[in-house]
């Protein structure tokens, strides 16, 4: 056990930090000492900020977004196109989706992909409710935006299968080179997928 150098109130909020991601303890320490230093400036923003989230942040019963309201500030908005939903793993693919704002339309966040092994079977995602929603609105394409990953493959499957009979157009995102990537850095099972989505110039 390694020896405390601050009290035990410090020294939990350097163990809290350390589980965000993308800290790891050695981060979590500069981050807690920057906070109690700039403690007018940071910390207690930052303390009002969480307990202000804490108690307004809801899941969007439509969609599976987080936000303060539900219906989400996306699902409400009138001048996104409602005939498209894009189907996405997790509210951070949502949020990537958003950033490159290259369709205006809705989202349906599944939660998570089918993984047997891990015991996540179909009804522990948002898949019943993607097929309620597209048979009630007046959906017209569905796009399938999942990860390029075994699961995020079986899942496309399983939704495409779940779709079935239904008069709407299933897309998926294209699997090939990334904008600025060179071919010779490619691994194969990228390069195939490239070239089996060639489109015509
Ligand atoms: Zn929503």
């Amino acid at each position: 056990m390694s020896k405390s150098v601050a009290g035990p109130e410090i020294e939990k909020l350097i163990q809290l930090l350390a589980r965000v991601p993308g800290l790891g303890p050695r981060s979590a320490r500069r981050a807690a000492l920057h906070l109690i230093k700039k403690k007018e400036q940071v910390l207690e923003p930052l303390a009002e900020a969480m307990a202000v989230a804490r108690d307004s942040v809801k899941v969007c019963t439509t969609c599976g977004n987080v936000d303060t309201r539900d219906p989400c500030t996306i699902c409400t908005d009138a001048r996104r196109d409602n005939s498209v939903i894009i189907v996405v793993e997790d509210v951070a693919d949502l949020w990537a989706l958003e950033r490159a704002s290259a369709m205006n339309c809705l989202y349906h966040v599944l939660g998570g992909t089918l993984s047997p092994l891990d015991g996540i079977g179909p009804d522990d995602l948002n898949i019943k409710s993607l097929v309620e929603r597209v048979s009630a609105d007046g959906t017209k394409e569905i796009i399938i935006a999942v990860n390029a990953t075994v699961e995020g493959q079986t899942t496309a499957h399983y939704i495409t299968d779940q779709l079935d009979g239904l008069d709407i157009s299933i897309t998926r995102l294209a699997h090939g080179v990334p904008v600025g990537g060179e071919l010779d850095y490619l691994d194969e099972g990228t390069l195939t997928a490239a070239l089996r989505s060639r489109t015509t110039l």
